[in-house]
């Protein structure tokens, strides 16, 4: 039997002979593709339940299909997750989970539970080239896009432990990777992941992408957006984060304008303290001036010092974060401190890092930039300075 299919991922693996991996498959395409081999169109929606609600992962296990269908759709498809090579559980709860995927590359998820919330902190990407010089990720190098397998495959493999549930289940996409630089694959796993965790209860962590930022204002089912700012001028901002270069406030601020917001939704800012850098009650008046005209909250986060990010980068003292907090708060901006999970196992924010690989190390800013441009360029199109 020859099928023909409209993606062009799924055409591809099919003209190879591969066998298609059915996980990662949005409600539509997966009927799409199992079309030819079913004789009802129920049949899919039974395998897309058994995929994503049960998390099976054999095609013989899904008992509610006849044994001769199981056996032909095995012929042509399988299930394929990557594989938890390991798992950290912090003193405070939070367990850290490391994923080995088909082609041997590593990626990080988190769990932290808080009383009867629970937040799953999900990756995008294997590594990250935008190369934040107070992430452990941006440290170790670029990596590749994660497939919408591998990114629902860590929700469903954190959800689905025996001590989790659902209830007050949230989702934050601030693992390793920029997501808004992997936009399909986030797209059709947010198309799985969106009926069965509400669209509010998601929130997509970008460094400042904002083809990507314009791109995702155009998706129907929008999940909250979060930006990483860190600093309230370029020339700071660019010294932490080299994608200001490309992106400056100025742009990233005007695209921001232009974000549809729901009522009394509003954009989280997400501001790293670090000690003698950017916390200085003059910084926090010039923060409270650059968000003035946006509906924003502000998520303060004490660095997390780790080795690799040298002796001068570490966190204020308690009492300067929260006199931070305090002089936001005194000028009408909602802002809170975001609490130290899962630092014992390294899972705490910008330590995510990939164990097996020889770290990129740090570079000149010129590198940082070049190597920054070669990943943005087919993604994004021609600079926009
Ligand atoms: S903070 Fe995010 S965008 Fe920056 S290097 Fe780390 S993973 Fe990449």
């Amino acid at each position: 039997m020859t099928e023909s299919y409209s993606d062009p991922e799924i055409a591809a693996q099919a003209e190879n002979g591969q066998r298609l991996n059915l996980l990662g498959l949005p409600r539509r395409r997966l009927a799409e593709v199992l079309e030819p081999f079913v004789d009802k169109p129920y049949r899919s929606t039974q395998v897309y339940r058994a995929l994503y609600e049960r998390g099976v992962t054999d095609l013989a296990a899904m008992t509610e299909l006849s044994k001769d269908l199981r056996a032909r759709l095995a012929r042509r498809f399988v299930i394929r997750s990557p594989e938890v090579a390991a798992r950290h559980r912090s003193a405070d709860g939070t367990e850290k989970y490391l994923f080995r995927l088909a082609d041997g590359a590593t990626i990080e998820a988190v769990d932290i539970p808080d009383g009867r919330r629970r937040t799953l902190c999900i990756s995008s990407q294997a590594g990250c080239a935008l190369a934040c010089s107070f992430c452990v990720t941006g440290y170790w190098g670029g990596g590749r896009n994660l497939t919408s397998a591998e990114i629902v495959s860590q929700v469903m493999a954190l959800r689905d432990q025996p001590q989790a549930g659902t209830h007050g289940l949230n989702l934050v996409f601030m693992g390793m990777g920029e997501p808004l630089l992997n936009l399909d694959h986030l797209r059709d796993a947010l198309d799985i992941l969106t009926e069965q965790i509400s669209r509010r209860r998601i929130t997509i962590s970008t460094a400042g992408v904002v083809p990507g930022i314009e791109a995702l204002a155009r998706w129907r089912r929008r999940p909250r957006l979060a930006i990483s700012l860190h600093a309230p001028d370029d020339e700071r901002r660019e010294r932490l984060m080299p994608i200001n270069r490309r992106y400056p406030l100025r742009d990233l601020l005007a695209a921001l304008s232009r974000y549809p917001l729901e009522a009394r939704e509003r954009l989280t800012f997400e501001y790293l303290l670090i000690r003698d850098f950017n916390d200085a009650p003059a910084d926090a008046d010039a923060l409270v001036r650059l968000l003035s005209r946006l509906p924003a909250k502000i998520n303060l986060i004490p660095l997390n010092p780790d080795p690799v990010l040298g002796a001068d980068m570490r966190p204020p003292a308690p009492s300067r974060v929260e006199a931070f907090r305090r002089r936001l708060k005194a000028k009408g901006m909602t802002a809170t401190v975001r609490k130290r999970r899962g630092d014992d196992v390294s899972a705490a924010c910008g330590q995510l890092r990939v164990p097996d690989r020889e770290p990129r190390g740090r570079r000149s800013s010129a590198a940082q930039t070049r190597q920054m441009a070669a990943t943005l360029r087919p993604a994004l199109g021609p600079s926009r300075r």
